[in-house]
């Protein structure tokens, strides 16, 4: 048994519509790890029990009581990367 966030997979699942949808903001690594984890600050956490049958089902209900507020959590965290980017950090 393990606990997850699963909050985290759903923020990886959706990042790259938002990407896509930001074509301005740099889509490197650096900014993409950045971007979700503010992304995930501003989240609240959903853990679950992995290995248990029941998970996927609940995960599933998560999935779309969050979808709006995860999309607008990475948004958020995007225009916030975009504004000071870590990778030009030691060119500044
Ligand atoms: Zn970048």
């Amino acid at each position: 048994m393990q606990l997850k966030n699963y909050m985290e997979d759903l923020v990886w699942q959706r990042l790259d519509e938002v990407m896509v949808a930001n074509p301005q903001a740099c889509n490197c690594e650096n900014c993409r790890y950045d971007i979700a984890a503010l992304a995930l600050n501003f989240l609240p956490p959903r853990y679950v029990v992995t290995d248990t049958g029941e998970t996927y089902t609940r995960i599933k209900a998560l999935e779309s009581q969050f979808n709006i507020d995860i999309v607008t959590a990475i948004t958020h965290a995007l225009q916030i990367v975009s504004s000071k980017p870590h990778h030009y950090a030691g060119k500044n």
